[in-house]
């Protein structure tokens, strides 16, 4: 399939194209060009396995400019779980790649199919992309160690874990993590910037590996279908917790290519910019309030285009399909105590808003699943002690206490971060 840009029609672009431009030349964010009503192979059995989805759904979205079958083999040695809370609830265990977190899926896709791409190309290439914390580590660890690709990771200071920090500031190799005095947004609008900056576009390939990349929300599609797949359910009401809405944005985009689903209900925490917007076609909100669930402390979602293009702009349209709640860390830390004396299941904190966000919905009949997007032993400072130590830490977490920061702090303003960029770019 072709892409194109959601501001022109007529700016069509490769896959691979679109991935290595990150945005089109009129900044518009790229979407499959026509996304039909389809029935897949796998869709016709009873638990296709993951590998199985993703190859089928690869090759209608995107077609042959790769191999297939080698990048999904290479990206995906993990697939999602499911667990059964009660009969109407489940979990979508998406936490189980290198960084404990479904950013894995979006990573590691884009880093094989730009792997594959740099092999035939002498350029340097730059992989650029601002963390709220889970986005630094899925993306430097997929990008580890490959040949030719550099990895520069913009987070702002003081707002992530100290845990979620060291799983990118400790790698080395090609990883360069700057930290940024001020917020996420601030680091966002750094990123956005660079990419129209022809300065730096002449010097180094720069890539996005931020959600903005088509690249990370297409294989992002391919869990909706498998858990539909899996619990043989074509009314699986989808709860997504919500930060640049780029996970909601692939079960929207699932669902245009004919996946059988209820409503998705977008959980955010109290920035709870989208709802605003749902509710009245504007953004009011101005600051960000940090929480606990700190991955979607977003108030400027990037995808929020994608799904205006997606539904025309027709906002009564998107209310049929989405419902937005918010809710504060209060019920937040509730849920998680309330689940856990219940079903003896720990989510996340993140997990916790949308399971929160579910038990808010008020049309309960329909079978919801919620998206667990982390494993809780990256937050185990939110946790009340008897919780904390049920919770079964992984070897790659251990491993991180003794080893060494590497970092490089600037101030918040572009020319700064622009320099930092063009020198690591020559290293
Ligand atoms: C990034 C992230 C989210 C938000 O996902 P979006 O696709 O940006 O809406 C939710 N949970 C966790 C753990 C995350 O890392």
């Amino acid at each position: 399939m072709k892409f194109v840009s959601i501001n022109n029609k007529r700016i069509i672009k490769s896959f691979t194209e679109a991935v290595l431009l990150g945005v089109a030349e009129d900044g518009g964010l790229f979407m499959p060009e026509n996304i039909e009503q389809n029935e897949f192979e796998f869709q016709k059995k009873k638990n296709a396995d993951f590998k199985e989805i993703a190859v089928e759904l690869t090759e209608y979205f995107i077609g042959n400019e790769f191999n297939v079958t080698d990048v999904i083999e290479r990206a995906f040695y993990f697939e999602p779980e499911i667990k059964e809370l009660n009969s109407n609830t489940f979990i979508l265990e998406l936490f189980q790649g290198p960084s404990l977190a479904f950013k894995d899926y979006g990573a590691r896709f884009l880093a094989e199919v730009i792997n594959e791409i740099s092999l035939n190309n002498k350029r340097r290439f730059i992989v650029l992309a601002a963390t709220s914390g889970d986005t630094g580590s899925a993306v430097a660890r997929s990008f580890l160690a490959k040949e030719g690709i550099k990895v520069v990771l913009l987070f702002p200071s003081g707002k992530i874990t100290q845990l979620q920090r060291k799983q990118f500031t400790t790698l080395g190799k090609n990883i360069f993590p700057l930290e940024v005095r001020g917020t996420f947004d601030d680091c966002q609008s750094l990123v956005k910037r660079a990419f129209l900056d022809n300065e730096i576009r002449r010097e180094v390939v720069l890539i996005s590996a931020n959600s903005i990349n088509i690249g990370r929300l297409i294989p992002q599609i391919y869990y909706y279908y498998y858990a539909a797949s899996r619990l043989n359910a074509d009314d699986l009401i989808f709860v997504v917790p919500s930060g640049n809405l780029g996970n909601l944005t692939a079960g929207l985009i699932a669902k245009r290519a004919g996946l059988k689903t209820g409503e998705f209900i977008s959980a955010l925490n109290v920035n709870k910019a989208f709802k605003e917007y749902l509710e009245s076609g504007k953004i009011k909100a101005k600051n960000v309030v940090e929480t606990i669930s700190n991955a979607m402390d977003v108030l400027n979602p990037n995808n929020l285009e994608r799904i205006k293009y997606l539904f025309g702009n027709n906002l009564r349209e998107m209310n049929k399909d989405i419902s937005a709640i918010s809710v504060t860390d209060e019920e937040t830390k509730r849920i998680i105590n309330k689940v856990y004396a219940k079903s003896n299941y720990i989510l996340d904190p993140h997990g916790a808003t949308a399971f929160a966000a579910w038990e808010k919905f008020n049309e309960r009949e329909k079978p919801g699943i919620i998206l667990e997007t982390a494993h809780p032993a990256k937050f185990i400072d939110i946790y009340e002690p008897e919780i904390a130590k049920d919770i079964n830490i992984p070897e790659s977490l251990k491993e991180l206490k003794n080893k060494e920061e590497r970092k490089i702090i600037i101030e918040n303003g572009y020319e700064i971060f622009k320099n930092k960029l063009l020198e690591v770019a020559k290293i």
